[in-house]
């Protein structure tokens, strides 16, 4: 078999001629080819490389350009279902679920196929809908709640809980302001409280920026820039927690990682990855031959791979 997959600073499949890095993490690269999955920063480094020809989704390039406010040059927009020839190989294009515009990739060679899940949700939320089930010879899985015991409630649990606090401070006369990632779980957020509670939400310029891509792909939110005042809720970036005042404020945070925190009135489980049980359900679905593991929990996915699923699995990264 010469058919590669390794890790040299992102995800590297190369086969004779043809090689393909995937999310890197350095603008330094010295491939051609490179596939973003996703607009989320530890994943976009590679669209400020000046050489290699850049290939990712229409929204995932929008978003990327609005947080940044800088340019991509060199890049082929893709759709989901669309196929492309890098070289020797043919791509295709599918939903990852993670955020607006998330992309798994397939690679056709002619030693097997190979599938990068990138970030990987398997549930509909309100905005983005479950990833695709892509049957591939060579599994690269993501693998951030790939721990035994990291396990979400039900989205719609998660929803409801959301709902009934911030309805709960307003009516104490508090303002509910949310800290979350700014591009996807914002939107998530924003979408949650557009349709189910009457109430105006203001939030940071950087989501605004976003909100602005999601609205011209059709997907509207109602937020504006106001300040925080009784009567709205706010949501913020959660780097800016802390940076602000805002008076009669009550905070909370929407993460996966709320999972451990003794905290629960604050801190709500509402995550845009995978949790444990569903990647390893997504591993069986996908019926691969061999398994590597990126990201997060690596070689305790691995090994719950190979014992439940009697499937080979090692971690790419060391
Ligand atoms: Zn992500």
């Amino acid at each position: 078999m010469n058919l590669k997959v390794y890790w040299d600073s992102g995800v590297v499949v190369q086969l004779g001629e043809t090689t393909i890095c995937l999310d890197p993490q350095t603008t330094k690269i010295p491939y051609d080819h490179i596939l973003i999955s996703h607009a989320h920063r530890d994943h976009t480094a590679g669209f400020l490389a000046l050489k290699p020809k850049k290939y990712s989704t229409y929204p995932t390039i929008d978003i990327f350009e609005a947080v940044t406010r800088r340019k991509v040059n060199n890049v082929k927009r893709l759709s989901y279902g669309e196929k492309v020839k890098i070289g020797d190989f043919k791509v295709f294009v599918y939903n990852s679920g993670h955020i607006l515009g998330s992309a798994m990739f397939k690679i056709e060679t002619s030693e097997g196929t190979v599938l990068y899940t990138g970030d990987l949700n398997c549930v509909d939320t309100l905005i983005t809908s479950a990833a695709n089930n892509v049957q591939c010879d060579i599994l690269i899985i993501e693998s951030t709640y790939g721990n035994s015991g990291l396990v979400f409630p039900s989205r719609e649990k998660i929803y409801r809980s959301m709902v009934r606090w911030v309805v709960e401070k307003i009516c104490s006369g508090k303002i509910p302001v949310f800290y979350v990632y700014p591009v996807g779980k914002a939107q998530e957020v924003i979408r949650l409280l557009n349709e189910f509670i009457e109430v105006k939400v203001a939030v940071h310029p950087t989501i605004e920026r976003v909100n602005r891509v999601y609205s011209r792909l059709n997907i509207k939110l109602q937020a504006s820039t106001v300040q925080p005042k009784k009567g709205l809720v706010a949501v913020y970036p959660t780097y800016s927690y802390g940076s602000q005042k805002i008076s009669g404020e009550v905070s909370a945070f929407a993460t996966g990682w709320a999972l451990r925190f003794k905290n629960k009135e604050r801190f709500f489980p509402l995550s845009s990855h995978a949790d444990f049980n569903q990647l390893l359900n997504f591993i069986k679905s996908v019926n691969p031959k061999i398994v590597y593991t990126v990201f997060g929990f690596t070689s305790q996915l691995a090994k719950h791979v190979r014992k439940k699923l009697n499937i080979k699995a090692k971690p790419l990264q060391i």
